[in-house]
């Protein structure tokens, strides 16, 4: 682990329940890098993680890190205080989103395990997740079932009979829905990429999703 620090970050209001994930979408790692560090741009992150599985180490984990901005999950509106944010290098939608290379999965995976054994953490959630209306990352191609099968985060391939409409489903499951169509489209690039570009069974997944992390 190589340590950059950043000036970014405040002091947590909240105890640490979540890990949120995010793609860069910068061209290069060092324009991320830079800007995560960077006193007027006022963002940051608590890790960084490389294509190649280099980790960086940007702010002490018991500090806020400014990697969410407005977001929510189950109740929660200050996520950043809640949360570890760990970025991964990648292009993203806006300039060339492309799948994540194994050593930066493997990282990623090794990255989160450690910090389970340190800290009760609840719920591992994609930038979009919590930001449904403004963000899309980590995005559709992040392989959310293998970290599960790795014991990160939730995963399941059940549809169930669906318990609700998909409004209240995202609700429950802790989608701030203030936009349903945007909390969908979400949850579909977590739970069940392949809704995205075809029919599924949306309503049965969200209704396994719900079931799981309950
Ligand atoms: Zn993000």
């Amino acid at each position: 682990m190589i340590a950059l620090p950043s000036p970014n970050f405040t002091e947590r209001t909240l105890p640490v329940s979540i890990i949120v994930l995010h793609y860069t979408g910068m061209k290069t790692k060092e324009d991320a890098l830079d800007r995560l560090r960077d006193p007027q741009a006022k963002v940051s992150a608590h890790y960084v993680i490389d294509e190649d599985g280099t980790v960086y180490a940007l702010v002490d984990e018991n500090k806020r890190a400014h990697h969410a901005g407005v977001s929510f999950w189950r109740g929660v509106s200050d996520i950043n205080s809640a949360s570890v944010g760990i970025e991964l290098v990648n292009k993203g939608h806006e300039f060339g989103y492309t799948p994540f290379p194994e050593k930066q999965i493997d990282a990623v995976i090794r990255l989160c395990a450690d910090i389970m054994t340190r800290r009760d953490i609840r719920f591992v959630l994609g930038h979009s997740d919590v930001a449904p209306a403004r963000k899309q990352d980590p995005g559709e191609l992040f392989p959310w079932k293998r970290l599960a099968e790795n014991g990160i985060g939730f995963w399941t391939d059940d549809f169930l009979p669906a318990g609700g409409t998909a409004e209240n489903l995202l609700n429950k499951i802790g989608y701030d829905t203030t936009d349903p169509a945007a909390a969908r489209t979400a949850f579909c690039r977590h739970f069940l990429p392949e809704a995205l570009s075809g029919q599924a069974n949306v309503e049965g997944r969200m209704t396994a999703v719900l079931k799981g992390l309950s």
